[in-house]
């Protein structure tokens, strides 16, 4: 029987392939690709990889078009691009390959580390992901039944097994051949129609699956357990990198160790100690300044306590002021607000500032709608007292003209 496996099936690590265009079409595209004009290309053979198996689709090139889209329909592989190509010409497919090894290197990781949880711990693998920067596996067991002491030794296993360098064979059982029994069923889609494959790590694991991966163990270099974090009801997803992943994530944690090191001064061993101490005294800072501004904000009031008559509007701006301080301020006064209004403002970054109004119910009901607009803000009255979070006080000029109209203030006795 001839095979109708596609080049990506047979060798995973072939970069570049001389094809012929069977079909191309115009189409409206895959579901998260509707709104673009997009040609539908069909080959006599391909090295693009569709997706499947939790494993991502390829990128690559036809000639020099982009293949923006390739996936399997009805067991034939589509590629979808921006610009037709002819019927009969002859294509060099060009595969996206830095991609692609990344993406059979978590694929062969997954498999190995699969088979691993489950002879080595009884544990099953349910589904996986394979992610841009990292991937999870989800095992048959309840979080909380989980020991952590599992991931060391896993680890260490796993990379025991890639030193031995272990081949890794792909065995195609065409339709009508006799299907292994041993091969688990594990990582077939249910759309699969044609030759099965079969993915054997000599001496470790048999298992049936339609993605690419690295022909021996020694090239995925090294897996890297991350996590292991709840997942869905009676599972545990477990995370790990596998081969140049974990040096870009060594690289990218050294990155921030340097940044920290040269933010705090000193080297990593005292980051978490020094962390820490920073942590309790802005905790520390934050208390002393809170009680700073409400004693502003009662030497505040006691200004205005103190003036011998009382104006209907008093107002009051700071820069720099808190809740603690209006709040503060609003306590001390509130005795005075049937007889002033007072008009407080306060900005706490360059693009948030507040506003509080404290009068009469009256004032407060007929001022506000006002005030929110001319400020451009979202705010509400509640226990005589009007807050207000605005964009900002650029305008707080025009609305303490517009608040001294006579109307608003309180009536004289
Ligand atoms: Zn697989």
């Amino acid at each position: 029987m001839v095979s109708t496996l596609l080049e990506y099936q047979k060798n995973s690590y072939r970069k570049i392939l001389l094809s012929e265009v069977v079909s191309c079409e115009k189409s409206l595209g895959p579901e998260n690709l509707k709104g673009s004009e997009l040609y539908r290309i069909t080959l006599k053979d391909t090295i693009l990889f569709p997706e499947g198996g939790g494993q991502p689709e390829d990128h690559g090139f036809l000639d020099d078009i982009s293949v923006v889209h390739v996936r399997r329909e009805n067991g034939i592989v589509a590629h979808y691009t921006l610009s037709p190509l002819a019927v009969g010409k002859e294509v060099t497919i060009k595969l996206d390959w830095e991609r692609r090894f990344d993406h059979m290197q978590q694929h062969s990781a997954q498999h190995l580390i699969t088979a691993i949880a489950e002879q080595d711990f009884n544990m099953a693998t349910t589904s996986w992901w394979l992610g841009e920067t990292y991937s999870f596996i989800e095992l048959d067991i309840d979080f909380n039944r989980f020991d952590e002491k599992f991931l060391k030794l896993l680890e260490e296993r796993a990379n025991e097994l890639i030193l031995q360098g272990a081949k890794v064979e792909v065995t195609v059982y065409e339709e009508g051949d006799e299907k292994p029994e041993e091969a688990r069923t594990r990582g077939l889609p249910d759309n699969h129609s044609g030759p099965i494959r079969v993915i054997t790590i000599d001496g470790v694991d048999t298992n049936m699956c339609c993605g690419t991966h690295v022909n021996n163990l020694l090239h995925l270099q090294m897996i890297k357990i991350l996590e292991v974090e709840k997942g869905k009801k009676g599972k545990t997803n477990l995370y790990f990198i596998a081969g140049r992943r974990v040096s870009q994530s060594l690289s990218r944690c050294l990155g921030r160790e340097k940044q920290l090191s040269s933010l705090l001064k000193n080297g990593p061993e005292e980051h978490v100690m020094l962390v820490d101490k920073l942590i309790k005294s802005t905790k520390q800072s934050e208390k002393v300044c809170s009680s700073l501004w409400k004693e502003v904000a009662k030497n505040e009031a006691k200004l205005f306590k103190e003036l011998p008559l009382k104006p209907k509007l008093y107002e009051l701006h700071r820069k720099d002021g808190t809740t603690d301080f209006v709040n503060t301020f609003s306590n001390e006064v509130k005795e005075f607000a049937e007889g002033t209004v007072f008009f407080i403002t306060y900005a706490e970054t360059q693009s948030e500032a507040h506003v509080m109004l404290i009068g009469p119910e009256e004032t407060l009901k007929s001022a506000s709608p006002m005030i929110l607009k001319m400020f451009d803000g979202k705010g509400a009255a509640r226990g005589g007292r009007f807050q207000a979070k605005v964009r900002s006080l650029a305008k707080r000029k025009e609305v303490l003209e517009f608040l001294k109209k006579e109307s608003l203030l309180p009536t004289s006795e």
